[in-house]
């Protein structure tokens, strides 16, 4: 199988605060790789590596190597903006936007440069289908998507982060605050888009990683609180 992504000797610092320590793993392309471990262990520390998103917070330090296909993640030329593209995220609570629902999915292709009303509408159809939510919100498309429920707003953020055509999906705990029947409709989405997408979960839910995931990493924290790869394998079912 091919590797997507590919992180080498990866350390993380906030300020002094040493997050991640010498962390190395290979992500499979089109499978599901779980994170596991306990609180505060750097879950969603590594996890947001992979599309640069700890960019935002102030005084971060990354030492060591990350390559998406054959492109470095973290170096001074490297194109954010492509790379953001590429790698979709989707996070704990669905972080829609005050918008209808037809907006949300569209704002992604908007900031791409895609104008074109019958192009957009095309997308929007195609990722709400991928998530499943078409038929449940196609009479709707123009009202604000805080009328949906917790699960299909989930889905929703499933379908923006789509939208744009990326090629890895990270999801950040996100079925861990929805009820099981959302749940499950968001892991049967996660098996059928892994045909196609590159998927990478957080989750401190062991069974979820067992009933989802192709591939676990199991971290834990070091005495000084760092966060390591303790061990990285076939999920065992
Ligand atoms: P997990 O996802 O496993 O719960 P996190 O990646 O959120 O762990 O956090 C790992 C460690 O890094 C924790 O000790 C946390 O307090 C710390 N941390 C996370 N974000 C920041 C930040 N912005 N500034 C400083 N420390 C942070
Ligand atoms: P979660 O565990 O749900 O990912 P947290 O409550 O750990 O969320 O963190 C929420 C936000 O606070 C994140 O942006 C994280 O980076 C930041 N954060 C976490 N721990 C610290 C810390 N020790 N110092 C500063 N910021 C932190």
């Amino acid at each position: 199988q091919r590797v997507k992504i590919r992180a080498q000797a990866v350390n993380l610092y906030y300020g002094t605060f040493q997050a991640l320590r010498n962390v190395t793993m290979d992500i499979q392309e089109c499978a599901i790789t779980a994170i596991i471990g306990p609180s505060g262990c750097g879950k969603s520390t590594l996890l947001r590596l992979f599309n640069r998103m700890n960019d935002l917070i102030p005084g971060v330090r990354v030492e060591g190597k990350i390559l998406l296909d054959s492109v470095p993640i973290y170096e001074k030329n490297t194109d954010v903006a492509a790379l953001k593209k590429r790698v979709g995220m989707v996070f704990q609570k669905p972080n829609i936007f005050p918008m209808s629902v037809y907006d949300n999915i569209v704002f992604g292709p908007r900031h791409h440069g895609i104008k074109r009303t019958a192009e957009l509408e095309g997308i929007m159809e195609r990722s709400l289908r991928q998530v499943a939510l078409w038929e449940e919100v196609k009479d709707n498309l123009k009202k604000p998507a805080f009328d949906l429920s917790p699960g299909q707003q989930q889905r929703l953020c499933i379908a923006r982060a789509l939208a744009v055509e990326p090629e890895v999906i990270l999801m950040d705990e996100s079925c861990s605050a929805l009820d099981p029947e959302s749940t499950m409709k968001i892991e049967e989405l996660m098996h059928n888009l892994a045909q196609s997408y590159t998927i990478v979960i957080v989750t401190h839910n062991m069974e979820q990683a067992a009933r989802v995931s192709d591939m676990t990493a199991f971290m834990m924290m070091e005495p000084d609180r760092a966060g390591v790869l303790v061990e990285y394998a076939p999920t065992s079912q």
